[in-house]
């Protein structure tokens, strides 16, 4: 798996295409549609037997925004320059031309996957939630809201969801995505799983060599392949290497075939990777949003994140408190048990008085008491100097009882997917170590590096945004294609 066959080694291939994509999930669905409609012979390499991958299970959120039908029928005002804004207030400077690209065309990109079928209900959800099992179409997903990224771009809500309701409705985008797919003929070798790069003398991508019913099979690209085999999560030797602090505890979300084969394809042709140690993970306290009024604090009894944060973000500093240890704390006013029951979030116990709750958590004394003192007199003022959080969260702590749930990363049950993969330009052109592009080499969606390089800075939708957003644009590159994206169907 993790060598290259040299072309001048197949005495003859088994099959030949203009464009091979590995891996038929939203990334790959979305590249061979696009290479297809650029007038390309396509044939995609699916492990499984059926298309669909991880995108098919998940909840179905993109981040799309820049003022799409759904957020103008909502109400909200966006623009490609204030997403771009909160993108790199969040997500960093380093993958800027990504960001830029994807923020100008995402209102295009938006109308191209309802012109797929893929349906999006003009409606908004206002609660907070991590997913939802109705059919609204909008939701807010990430740190929009949370300071400072409130002050720096206009907070305005771009998870979109696909219209379907229950626990996948990512099902509801591959469904319409994988028809069109073979209604404009592009070809697909199911239960067939990719070994190895075949390159050429140069180090370009020429091919594909796979395994099939147990036979070796060599598959020639005429013009190049497209790696979109999705994320790592499952792969014990990778997150052993990325993750060495990873619990017992945490579960990766995905199908089995997560396992990184893709970007091994990739790295064993010299292709660099990045953000390898990102990965988002959640195990939320809200829903119901009440809990977000409290205070979590770690073993110190210090406050150390914005409660009102997403909850990857908060994720995320929870992984990096003293023994990856968080506690949840309440009031009587609030009290409520977290609604998403997977993740596991103990009750430790109701108190009378913080002091008793102080010694039964075994913080240092005095610590909790002096974090809810301070915490209590600003919030009466609406104020969080500390953090920041947004005054609609903001009350004091006051009513007793109080309860403390155990949020900690190494006991609630955290599921997580990766975030690092192969690195690209914004053509979705695979680089090498020293910055070259690898001629004839693509990739998109979850086995590249993902924009956001933390959970501290994901907002949900920005793997299968992106994802189906970059593989439309490697079909097209591997095809020549260099019109601009539009939003019509077929275009
Ligand atoms: C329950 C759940 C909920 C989620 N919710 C969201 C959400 O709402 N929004 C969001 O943005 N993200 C969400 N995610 C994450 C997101 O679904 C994935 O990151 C994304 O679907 C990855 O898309 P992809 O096309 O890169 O990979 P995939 O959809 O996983 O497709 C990769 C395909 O490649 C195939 N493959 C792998 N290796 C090989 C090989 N060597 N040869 C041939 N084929 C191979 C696999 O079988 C698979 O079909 C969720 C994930 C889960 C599991």
């Amino acid at each position: 798996m993790s060598k290259t066959v040299p072309l001048g080694d197949i005495a003859a291939f088994d099959d030949e295409a203009d464009v091979i994509v590995i891996g038929y999930g939203i990334a790959g669905a979305c590249a061979a549609l696009e290479a297809r409609r650029s007038g390309g012979d396509v044939l995609v390499i699916e492990r499984a037997s059926a298309g669909g991958g991880s995108s098919a299970l998940s909840s179905g959120l993109f981040y799309f925004g820049g003022g799409t039908a759904v957020q103008q029928a909502a109400g909200y005002d966006d623009s490609a320059e204030n997403m771009y804004r909160f993108m790199v207030a969040s997500m960093g400077m380093e993958q800027a031309n990504h960001i830029r690209r994807y923020c100008d065309d995402n209102v295009a990109h938006f109308d191209w996957m309802e012109a797929q079928g893929v349906p999006f209900e003009r409606s908004y959800y206002p609660d907070k939630a991590v997913f939802i099992l109705s059919t609204e179409g909008l939701m807010s997903t990430g740190n929009e809201k949370v300071w400072p990224f409130r002050d720096i771009a206009t907070p305005v809500p771009r998870g979109h969801q696909v219209q379907m309701a229950g626990e996948s409705p990512g099902a509801g985008a591959m469904t319409p995505l994988l028809a069109r797919c073979e209604e404009e003929g592009v070809r697909a070798s199911h239960d067939s799983i990719a070994t190895a790069l075949i390159v050429d003398e140069a180090g370009g991508a020429a091919g594909v060599a796979i395994r099939q019913t147990g036979q070796d099979r060599y598959y020639r690209a005429r013009r190049g392949v497209v790696i979109a085999t999705g994320g790592f999560g499952v792969n014990k030797e990778m997150l052993a290497r990325y993750f060495p602090g990873l619990p017992d505890t945490a579960e990766p979300l995905g199908t089995p075939y997560t396992d990184g084969s893709g970007i091994l394809l990739g790295t064993a042709a010299g292709a660099a990777t990045s953000g390898m140690d990102g990965m988002i993970a959640t195990a939320s306290i809200y829903p119901p949003g009440q809990l977000i009024k409290g205070i979590i604090v770690n073993t110190l009894g210090q406050r150390f994140v914005a409660e009102d944060s997403y909850h990857g973000r908060t994720a995320s500093f929870i992984m990096e408190q003293p023994g990856q240890r968080a506690f949840l704390i309440v009031d009587a006013d609030i009290f409520a048990y977290p609604e998403i029951t997977t993740a596991h979030h103990e009750l430790i116990d109701g108190f009378e008085t913080v002091e008793e709750m102080e010694a039964r958590l075994e913080l240092p004394s005095g610590s909790l008491a002096r974090t809810m003192a301070s915490y209590n007199r600003h919030a009466a003022q609406g104020r969080d100097p500390l953090f920041n959080k947004h005054p609609d969260w903001l009350k004091p702590l006051d009513k007793g009882p109080w309860a403390a749930f155990d949020i900690s990363f190494n006991r609630s049950n955290y599921l997580y997917i990766t975030l690092g993969g192969l690195k690209i330009t914004s053509d979705a052109q695979v680089l090498d170590g020293k910055g070259a592009v690898i001629p004839g080499l693509y990739a998109a969606g979850a086995c590249t590096a993902h924009i956001p390089r933390c959970g501290k800075s994901y907002a949900s939708g920005m793997s299968l945004g992106p994802g189906s957003y970059f593989g439309r644009v490697a079909g097209r590159v591997a095809m020549g294609n260099s019109a601009p994206l539009s939003g019509a169907a077929g275009a």
